[in-house]
């Protein structure tokens, strides 16, 4: 066989020989911009242009510090394409860990967007490896680059450049393309780099019929941010597939997201749990029908009353995918077997509540601390996982040999595996309660306070007990209006018949929200923090809303 160089070049232009007309759709600050495919890769080998320009060489890291948009997605196929790395920072990190991961990955250039331009002004002196600011200007004309020194217009800088695509250095199939940075427990994110192999493996693998069956007949729009691990490889897979694309752009409400994926007739979007709860209020509250074929979920896990009402109600198939920034991310997809289909709804809600079997060319184990345990949907262990578009390693970093061991990547994440291969997740390793010696899952316990139909969200946290050693403590949130009068007690019995009698709360304390991290999970250090003194105390008098 022939032997051909997996390349984001490849993907690109095999795209542009085939799309020219397919759409890309990009929700601005002033109304939607769109252009064609052709365009697009016109300005992508304009950006290639100016980078060179720039003194961009293979290896340099350059940064974006941008929404979903259409000037971020030629970034994403221009840095590669130049032999570059592409780092994608987190725009919603605090200002302490945004100068440390691009000082950590020693961005050379930064493609900052023109609204976001005070948070970089406000680092400038802390990021000597930045050679060039270019601003992505949203079209207000009005982009102003502050006190950052030396900035480009991003389109005068592509007005000057050469359409055709420069002279590119040879692209190594295993070189270093992409680079994001995962939050950690504790400390520094972690960063983790991406081959253009792993990428055109992950891309491919999201176009299979077992996944999410990406096509060119699909308006993929992902709403997780392209600094999120990718926006989950939603970009580079459709665009050589020449799906036609919708981005959401800058910070947009479920309202906005409805009315675009109407408009645009998305049949394929993509977000984490907090997303799909946003819009699903919503659309109840102005029902509508749209042309999704798949909502695809991830990040957290997905209550089934979440999959339930939007195949129920309103008819949208519910698609639950795990995966992490180590690995690219899709490794595990929630799709029925053939067998399963014709199971009442209940049990196939239930088994698409799962995170489900290993994508193909995906390999998991779990074990604890005696190694293997049984795969029969009962043992517990912590899941295990190698494949092509699996990281090896974190980029330049000590706590890489915690994570990958033995060629696997220890992913944190507590599971079982059943006999066809579901993965549940228990907990993360640091969410799970340990009350009296035995393991109580906080992802249970939020589930089944989510599916009552009063409480619109629900975290529990595990905190200290100087008998038990744990005990679970829930923080819910309940919908606004008539249907939200529930009262603890009430909820209470609500989840008596689903669980041991010790698996119960000890307290449920009734929040206005639920905190959430920077990609939108909720963010349980800081409930911890917040209601210490309650945890220490047990005091009555709570910061109860
Ligand atoms: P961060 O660590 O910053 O949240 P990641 O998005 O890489 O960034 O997080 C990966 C983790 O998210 C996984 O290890 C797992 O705990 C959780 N996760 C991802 N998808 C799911 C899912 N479908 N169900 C439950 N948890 C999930």
């Amino acid at each position: 066989m022939m032997n051909g160089a997996l390349t984001l070049r490849a993907m690109f232009e095999y795209s542009q020989g085939l799309f020219p007309n397919k759409d890309i759709v990009s929700r601005t600050s002033h109304g939607v911009f769109r252009y064609h495919y052709a365009e697009f890769g016109q300005r992508t080998r304009q950006l290639a242009d100016v980078l060179l320009s720039l003194g961009v060489k293979p290896g340099d890291r350059v940064g974006t510090f941008a929404w979903n948009d259409y000037r971020h997605l030629e970034a994403y196929f221009a840095v590669p394409m130049v032999g570059a790395v592409l780092h994608t920072v987190n725009i919603r990190l605090s200002a302490e860990h945004i100068a440390y991961i691009i000082n950590h990955a020693e961005d050379k250039v930064l493609l900052v967007d023109s609204t976001l331009v005070p948070v970089i002004e406000s680092l400038r002196e802390r990021l000597p490896s930045v050679k060039a600011y270019v601003i992505l200007d949203d079209e207000s004309r009005e982009a102003s680059a502050g006190h950052l020194a030396p900035a480009y217009d991003y389109e005068e800088l592509l007005k000057e450049a050469s359409g055709a695509l420069p002279a590119l250095p040879d692209l190594n199939e295993n070189q270093a393309m992409g680079l994001c940075y995962t939050s950690a427990t504790t400390g520094n994110p972690k960063g983790v780099v991406y081959s253009h192999r792993g990428i055109y493996l992950h891309s491919m693998a999201m176009g299979l019929a077992n996944t999410l069956g990406l096509s060119e007949n699909d308006t993929a729009m992902p709403i997780v941010p392209m600094f999120h691990a990718n926006a989950w490889g939603l970009p580079f897979a459709a665009v050589w597939f020449g799906a036609n694309i919708v981005l959401p752009g800058p910070s947009p409400s479920p309202a906005d997201l409805v009315e675009l994926m109407i408009a645009e007739r998305v049949t394929l979007a993509a977000g984490v749990p907090t997303i799909w709860m946003g819009v699903l209020k919503e659309l109840v509250a102005q029902p509508r029908s749209t042309d999704l074929r798949m909502v695809l979920c991830g990040g957290s896990a997905a209550p089934l009353s979440l999959i339930r009402t939007y195949e129920e109600r309103f008819g949208i198939p519910f698609a639950h995918a795990y995966g992490m920034t180590e690995t690219s991310p899709l490794v595990v997809f929630s799709r029925l077997k053939r067998s399963q289909q014709s199971l009442p709804a209940e049990e196939r809600y239930r088994i698409q509540a799962s995170q489900g079997y290993a994508v193909p060319g995906i390999e998991v184990r779990l074990v604890d601390d005696q190694g293997d345990v049984p795969q029969d949907g009962q043992h517990m262990g912590e899941l295990l996982l190698r494949g092509p578009w699996v990281a090896d390693s974190y980029y330049r970093d000590d706590r890489s040999s915690d994570a990958f061991k033995d060629g696997w990547l220890h992913t944190g994440d507590v599971a079982t595996i059943d006999a066809e291969g579901f993965i549940r997740l228990v907990d993360r390793t640091k969410d799970l309660i340990k009350s009296g010696g035995e393991w109580i899952s906080s992802v249970d316990l939020e589930n089944a306070l989510m599916a009552h139909p009063a409480i619109f969200e629900a975290a529990v946290v595990g905190v200290p007990h100087p008998r038990w050693d744990e005990r679970p403590l829930a923080f819910a949130v309940r919908h606004e209006g008539d249907a939200g009068d529930v009262t603890k007690e009430q909820l209470m019995d609500f989840l008596r018949p689903h669980f041991a009698k010790w698996w119960l709360p000890d307290d449920i304390i009734f929040v206005k929200e639920v905190p959430k991290t920077s990609v939108g999970k909720f963010l349980k250090r800081a409930l911890r923090e917040e209601y210490q003194e309650y945890l220490r105390n047990g005091t009555p008098d709570r910061p109860e809303l």
